[in-house]
């Protein structure tokens, strides 16, 4: 190698370096857009479309939900026809055999949630359901009432609740069978 192209290489290298130096330096002093979840964490807009919250107290297994959604992934079955007993306020006849919903296929949309005529389904604010099987993504609504859960408990909510405090409050929440909030359901047209 000549001498000019020698140091023209020099060159070139600091340059580069100096380039990457001011661009690394640039994003030093901006502002954090992330946080270290779940130590921490960003607030959610009321309409922020979450996991499903689900009143299988109040679901007459009408299929409503299931035939707007597009994706196909709400799978319902019963035993025999269910209605709202008016003394009650609880749906009452067959038995909700299975209500589930496939989150591989969820898009989020809240569509099932407007047809709904008892408004017994929800968007919640649960965001995270990471798991380490498919079948685990498909939840069963249906056997989470025999618990008393609207919702699923995510894997990480489990092993952070003791740890973090407001994640043992969701915790307890969902355990309890508290609706987060419905602010992001699409409300049918009176
Ligand atoms: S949110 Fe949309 S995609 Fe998901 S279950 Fe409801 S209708 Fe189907
Ligand atoms: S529309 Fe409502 S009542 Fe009908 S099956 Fe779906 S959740 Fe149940």
């Amino acid at each position: 190698m000549s001498a000019p192209g020698y140091f023209r290489n020099i060159y070139d290298t600091v340059v580069s370096i100096a380039i990457g130096m001011k661009i690394t330096l640039k994003y030093c002093f901006q502002k954090t857009v992330t946080v270290q979840y779940p130590e921490q964490r960003l607030t959610f807009a009321p309409r922020y479309r979450g996991i499903h919250e689900f009143e299988a107290d109040q679901c007459i297994a009408c299929d409503l939900c299931a035939k707007a959604c597009p994706v196909d992934c709400i799978y319902i079955d019963k035993t025999a026809p269910r209605k709202i007993d008016k003394k009650t306020g609880k749906a009452s006849g067959g038995e909700l055999l299975r209500f589930a919903i496939d989150y591989s296929k969820c898009l989020f949309c809240a569509l099932c949630t407007e047809p709904c005529p008892t408004e017994c389904i929800h968007m919640g604010k649960l965001h995270d359901l990471s798991c380490y099987s498919r079948e685990d993504v498909v939840v069963e609504f249906a056997e989470l009432d025999k618990k008393g859960q609207r919702t699923p408990i995510p894997l990480w909510m489990e092993r952070n609740a003791e740890k973090i405090p407001w994640v043992k409050e969701e915790y307890e929440r969902v355990k309890a069978g508290k609706l987060a909030t419905t602010a992001a359901d699409i409300k049918p047209v009176k």
